[in-house]
């Protein structure tokens, strides 16, 4: 069994979690480890105890650390990538990218360990200096979900260490070799122990445990709405910080100068890579009239030449999806869809197997045309390789009907106009705005975050983080 690294000792759990292939289910990639809430209680502990000499430890202590777990990160990010590709399913070259995103994380973040920002003023009042700075808020509770196994958690853990903070990290259950091997780099380290501590185990428990626990500071979590919601109100009720990374109904605008091969690379790229099953995807795509048919017929023909297959094999497009329940949920969807009267232009049905007769949880990507704004399919996540397709009159409606969503987390527009894409990067209410380029695909080193019922609470990565992972104090000194 891969044991919870709790205190610095690799420890067992009551229970056992079963880490499946989805694409091939008979290929069990491990046993890991189930806590409880009495286990989570001694991981929470533990980082308290290790907190106050952690938080006055050097900056150079803690670039050395973050810096040599980002160089064995990048170091074996064929190998992690590997793991990765098989518990979760996106393809290989995807899953290579994102442990490589990992270790580029953990690289900028030991960097800002040696960059704390600080302000000195003079005061208003003669004689008296002011100094403002940042210190770590304490011990961080990290909830993260499957869809990003290790760019997620790195980065939550990367900027919480990096600020001085402790850490009880608590991965997704579906996704729990890529959080342990993380863990497990982390353990040879040079950290102190009990400064970082994994509890694998359900939502309900662990998750749980960490919300109420008058001893955790602050909670960062990627999830879904529903649980968001939890989480917000937990924190609040008991006065601790908290960040919340939702979900998403992200919008692509193609307008009718926008250039055809960018345009279908950006929809394609971003509806329906990972399988989907990003936040960032674009699941509308807001089609002006003048190239709209022309649009929908280039996509059609890119979606048959994409190849659904084993997610670690050559040549493979999309692999499967997550689990038995997203397959019956993306399902699900798309009969809601045909219901509501919407056209599906093509796929939308399950594969039981690959080419080799492995069974897995593969879907061919659906997409729906003629769709309306107030269809289900226009205004729910799916969470899975499908795509609705709005037809709108000119770029103020599209503008429109990009905006009309009750999340905001990434926006893109592919045209080739300049006035038009200058507005648009000011008038979306998103986060993040893409210009001739997919939703899905950001940069480690700058904010990313959401407005609306997409995210709550100041912008993860790049220096935005520290608003988050630090607290800020006025310091007054007579001279
Ligand atoms: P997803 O659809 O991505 O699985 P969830 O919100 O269910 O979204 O899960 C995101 C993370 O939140 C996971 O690590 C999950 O175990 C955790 N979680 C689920 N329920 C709770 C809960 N009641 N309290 C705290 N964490 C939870």
């Amino acid at each position: 069994m891969f044991k919870n690294l709790i205190n610095g000792e690799w420890v067992e759990a009551p229970g056992v979690t079963r880490n499946i292939n989805p694409s091939d289910t008979r290929d069990l990639i491990g046993e890991y480890a189930k806590a409880d809430a009495a286990q989570t209680q001694d991981a929470i502990a533990a980082a308290q105890a290790a907190f106050p000499a952690w938080s006055l430890s050097t900056p150079q202590q803690r670039f050395d650390i973050l810096d040599a777990v980002g160089s064995e990160i990048l170091a074996r990010r064929n190998e992690l990538g590997d793991l990765l590709a098989r518990e979760e399913g996106k393809t290989l070259p995807e899953a290579i990218g994102e442990v490589a995103r990992a270790g580029n994380i953990f690289k900028f973040f030991a960097g800002e360990a040696l960059r704390p920002g600080g302000e000195v003023l003079p005061s208003v009042r003669p004689g008296v200096g002011v100094e403002i700075t940042r210190e770590p808020v304490g011990v961080v509770g990290i909830i993260t979900p499957w869809n990003f196994p290790i760019a997620i958690p790195a980065w939550k853990i990367a900027p919480a260490l990096a600020y001085g903070n402790c850490v009880v990290f608590k991965p997704a259950e579906l996704v729990p070799g890529s959080a342990w091997a993380l863990a497990d780099i982390l353990s040879r380290s040079g950290l102190p122990k009990g400064v970082f501590n994994l509890v694998m185990g359900p939502g309900s428990q662990v998750g749980a445990t960490l919300l109420d626990d008058a001893r955790i500071a602050a909670i960062t979590f990627t999830g879904s709405v529903g649980t968001g919601k939890r989480v917000a109100a937990a924190c609040v009720a008991r006065m601790a910080k908290f960040q919340l990374e939702m979900g998403g109904k992200n919008p692509m605008i193609v307008l009718d100068d926008a250039d055809l091969g960018v345009a279908v690379n950006c929809a394609v790229q971003s509806g329906f890579f990972s399988t989907g099953q990003r936040c960032t995807a674009s699941s509308r795509v807001i089609v002006t009239e003048g190239i709209h048919d022309r649009f929908v017929a280039a996509v059609v023909e890119k979606l048959r030449s994409l190849k659904v297959d084993d997610a670690r094999k050559a040549g493979t497009d999309l692999g499967p999806v997550v689990d038995a329940s997203q397959l019956a949920q993306n399902l699900k969807y798309v009969e809601i869809a045909r219901g509501e009267g919407a056209t599906l232009a093509y796929g939308g049905d399950a594969l039981e197997h690959n080419a080799d007769g492995q069974p897995g949880f593969y879907m061919r990507p659906a997409l729906f045309t003629d769709t309306t704004a107030g269809m289900r399919i226009n205004g729910e996540e799916v969470f899975g390789p499908v795509v609705s397709v709005l037809r709108a009159k000119n770029y103020d409606e599209a503008l429109h009907l990009a905006n009309d969503t009750p999340f905001g987390l990434a926006a893109g527009i592919a045209t080739t106009s300049l006035k038009h894409a200058t507005h648009f990067k000011r008038h979306s209410q998103a986060g993040m705005v893409m210009v001739n380029l997919p939703t899905a695909g950001v940069d480690y080193h700058v904010p990313f975050g959401g407005r609306k019922g997409s995210s709550y609470g100041p912008r993860e990565q790049g220096r935005y983080a520290a608003e988050f992972y630090t607290t800020v104090k006025t310091a007054y000194t007579q001279a």
